[in-house]
């Protein structure tokens, strides 16, 4: 109601009638979020005259003392609402302050809390744990409690907050669209399996995109989220708490997964680095591989006809993560490879691992390619949305006749492709990758094989 111009205020109470659904009465302060500047009493005697207008139920703050509004929402057969808010962090007690809310029993309680850790993640969702039958609303705010939002059903939370899809939403906010389209929101229930995508910055990935509309397709009991990580320490306890089963890792974490008791596999110990990580039951180890470098030949096979060419001439600009599976991948197919990075000394510490030439982006760099032009694959970040003017080598000059393969995915078409099709080049593109191996994720993660008849439509809908 404090959104309201004081015209829509007076005519407020016609609202719930006209929703046909049960609607939440709200009138907050400033220090709760609102934008309501008058008097608390003046706030108080709002409240009670909208309180009798059919509204299901009416949320007030913990601090509020007004026993005579309580009254007047019981009697209009409204439930009090009886909520506490945090902006900035997960208040210390908060699992007593939580049981302490309600003062009777037929009131809801409801924190928002804003988790600024994966540490303060996992508090919150001990005070989720354990939950009866009772009502009560728990959420964190912020990209670090998304979960909280999508998994409310799951985790005993009688409804979630979304915004409308029409305004520009705040970091961590979900759009009802999105709960329902992306996350099959209406499906979870406390036995739903979670899996996810865990990386800083992360919410802007793909993979709940794919992995969701698979599950959808199986009819398999499972969600998949983004966990927007920057302590990883503190996020194995959130994963124990959700009973996590699978995870895809993505930057910055890919080696630092491995710091932990994890059990990489020989591709793992290939790249050196980790993007997916599954365990037999929750709370047992995590065994970590690595389906970047399948999903990064998957495609390049597909367009040699079923086998890549052995000996084939690959230059590869990146020495990062991604250039480190993609340099497994040639390397174990027989391709002789040149790695050309920025920072010459990552290119020459990546080409030493497995025993290539290297060089830096420069006049010689681009020299050297000229005998390592069969292939030429872009692994750096550079040209990723929103710098979609950039190009990682403006001073590589194709002749046409190379296959040119981008990593980079959104968007579908980078300077650095367009480029390359002017010059009559075929393209591999970097959701082609992306999809191949979230693809094998999903078998590791389900024991089935992802849809097919998914691909094409997944193939349109990424960018
Ligand atoms: P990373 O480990 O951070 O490596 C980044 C690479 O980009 C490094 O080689 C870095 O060079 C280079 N770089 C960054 N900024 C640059 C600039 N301004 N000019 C020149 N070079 C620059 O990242 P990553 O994990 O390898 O990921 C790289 C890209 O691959 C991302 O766009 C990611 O989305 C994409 N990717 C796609 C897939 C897929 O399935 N399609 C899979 C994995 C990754 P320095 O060494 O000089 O810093």
């Amino acid at each position: 109601m404090d959104h309201l111009l004081d015209a829509e205020k007076a005519a407020a109470g016609r609202l719930p009638g006209r929703v046909g659904l049960p609607v939440i009465l709200t009138l907050r302060r400033g220090r709760d979020g609102g934008r309501f500047v008058g008097s608390e009493s003046e706030r108080v005697a709002l409240l009670q005259r909208l309180a009798g207008e059919g509204f299901s139920y009416v949320d007030i703050e913990e601090d509020l003392q007004a026993p005579a509004l309580d009254a007047h929402i019981r009697e209009s057969g409204a439930r009090i609402v009886r909520s506490l808010h945090d902006f900035s962090g997960v208040p210390p007690g908060l699992s007593r302050r939580f049981s302490a809310l309600a003062r009777r029993t037929d009131e809801i309680p409801k924190a928002a809390v804003t988790p600024t850790t994966c540490a303060q993640l996992a508090e919150l969702l001990d005070v989720f744990h354990p939950h009866g039958e009772s009502e009560r609303v728990l959420l964190g705010m912020g990209e670090i409690g998304f979960s909280t939002r999508v998994l409310a059903p799951r985790l005993g939370s009688s409804w979630c907050y979304a915004s409308p899809t029409d305004q520009a939403v705040a970091p961590g906010q979900v759009t009802p669209v999105t709960l329902e389209d992306v996350y099959r929101y209406r499906d979870i229930t406390s036995s739903t399996d979670v899996y996810g995508v865990i990386g800083n910055p992360v919410m802007h990935s793909r993979s709940p995109m794919i992995h969701n509309r698979g599950f959808a397709a199986l009819g398999i009991d499972a969600v998949y989220l983004p966990f927007h990580v920057p302590d990883l320490e503190g996020f194995w306890k959130v994963a124990d708490t959700l009973a996590i089963r699978g995870l895809s890792v993505t930057v910055p974490h890919k080696q630092a997964v491995l710091g932990r008791s994890i059990r990489g596999d020989e591709v793992v110990r290939a790249v050196g680095a980790c993007n997916t990580l599954i365990r037999a039951r929750a709370e047992g180890p995590w065994k970590g591989t690595n389906t970047d470098v399948e999903g990064f030949l998957a495609p390049l096979r597909a367009r040699f006809g079923g086998v890549v060419p052995s000996g084939l001439g690959a230059t590869v600009i990146g020495a990062g993560g991604a250039a480190h599976a993609v340099v497994a991948a040639l390397t174990s197919a027989g391709a002789r490879v040149l790695v050309l990075n920025r920072t010459i000394e990552n290119a020459q510490e990546l080409a030493e691992a497995f025993g290539t030439a290297s060089g830096g982006i420069d006049a010689e760099g681009m020299e050297a390619a000229r005998g390592f032009s069969d292939l030429i694959v872009q692994t750096t970040s550079v040209g990723m949305r929103p710098h979609e003017d950039a190009e990682p080598a403006p001073g590589f000059n194709f002749s046409g006749r190379e296959i040119v393969y981008e990593l980079v995915y959104a968007p579908e078409r980078t300077c650095f492709v367009r480029r390359a099709l002017e010059a009559g080049c075929r393209v591999v593109y970097g959701r082609e990758m992306l999809i191949a191996q979230a693809m094998r994720q999903f078998l590791l993660f389900t024991g089935s094989e992802y849809p097919l008849s998914l691909v094409q439509e997944l193939a349109n809908g990424l960018d």
